[in-house]
């Protein structure tokens, strides 16, 4: 089964539709050149026009000072026209990162990282914002209807914007989980022995044939661009073996950026959860 994130995207975004009459907007913003960051924010400004919400991106050059950057976000944390405000990762080397997070306003931290909602996400509390991939990872687990309560799920991969949110918000919902990293010794046999794998790395063809056994469900989150194509972390012979496979694009990525606008949303949508 290929677990395409597009028709629960349309349905996520018919539903936000209908709530978005008057809603605050979201504010990216935007530090550098970084071509695949330019993508995902046209992506997201994108879903927000669809939809109906306004998203107005912030653009600062490279060599932006972190207090140019921190003044924008005390002014839109006042602003109440401003629902939502991201800082499109990564962002230059001489910028504080956790600064910069740690200034956004909780309430309005719609990517989820600050570290009021990181400790919300640790302790289970259902207040927090969850980050928009783990998010869409949840939700196309459940469109497809894919149980994890009890299950052995391997994270490969433990940034604190994918893997280590993943891995938490599926052990909170009773996955037995594990999680893999760059020094992990035993990725064939850990990936063998899971029920679910969720690949959010960034090497292409890291899960191969040999990682796989029937019956397994395999998420993909890795983006890579190689040879002008865009392609996940599972090889295709992976994915023939698999019970169900979510493809690279067209699967999580989708859901991101849906779980994106979801987490806006969240005060006016009363409900909605998938
Ligand atoms: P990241 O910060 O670079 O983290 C990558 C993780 O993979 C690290 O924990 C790293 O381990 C681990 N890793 C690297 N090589 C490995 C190997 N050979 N075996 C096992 N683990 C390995 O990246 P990220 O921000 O989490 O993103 C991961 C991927 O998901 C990227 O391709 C990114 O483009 C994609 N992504 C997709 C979406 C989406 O919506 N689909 C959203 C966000 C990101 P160490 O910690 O030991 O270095």
């Amino acid at each position: 089964m290929i677990l395409s994130g597009k028709p629960l995207q349309e349905q996520i975004k018919e539903q936000l539709k209908r709530h978005t009459s008057g809603v605050p907007g979201l504010a990216i913003i935007q530090i550098g050149s970084v071509e695949a960051s330019r993508i995902y924010v046209k992506a997201k400004k994108k879903f927000g026009e669809e939809i109906g919400v306004s998203v107005v991106v912030y653009e600062f050059p490279d060599e932006v000072s972190e207090e140019e950057v921190v003044h924008l976000i005390q002014q839109l944390n006042a602003d109440t026209k401003v629902g939502g405000i991201i800082v499109q990762l990564p962002i230059p080397a001489h910028l504080s990162k956790s600064r910069i997070i740690e200034t956004i306003d909780p309430e309005k931290d719609v990517d989820g990282l600050h570290s009021v909602n990181v400790k919300k996400l640790m302790t289970s509390d259902p207040t927090g914002i969850v980050p928009a991939t783990t998010r869409g990872i949840l939700s196309l687990l459940a469109h497809y209807n894919i149980s994890y309560e009890g299950k052995q799920v391997l994270v490969v991969g433990r940034s604190d914007l994918v893997g280590k949110p993943t891995a938490l918000a599926l052990l909170n919902r009773q996955a037995t989980v594990t999680i893999a990293h760059s020094k992990t010794q035993n990725l064939k046999r850990l990936c063998t022995e899971a029920d679910i794998i969720v690949s959010a790395v960034g090497v292409p063809g890291l899960i191969t044939a040999d990682h796989v056994r029937a019956g397994q469900v395999l998420i993909d989150v890795g983006i890579t661009r190689k040879d002008g194509v865009v392609v996940g972390d599972v090889s295709k012979e992976a994915q023939s073996l698999a019970q169900a496979f979510s493809p690279v694009p067209g699967g999580v990525g989708l859901l991101t950026i849906a779980s994106l606008f979801q987490n806006l949303l969240r005060k006016y949508t009363g409900g909605i959860t998938t």
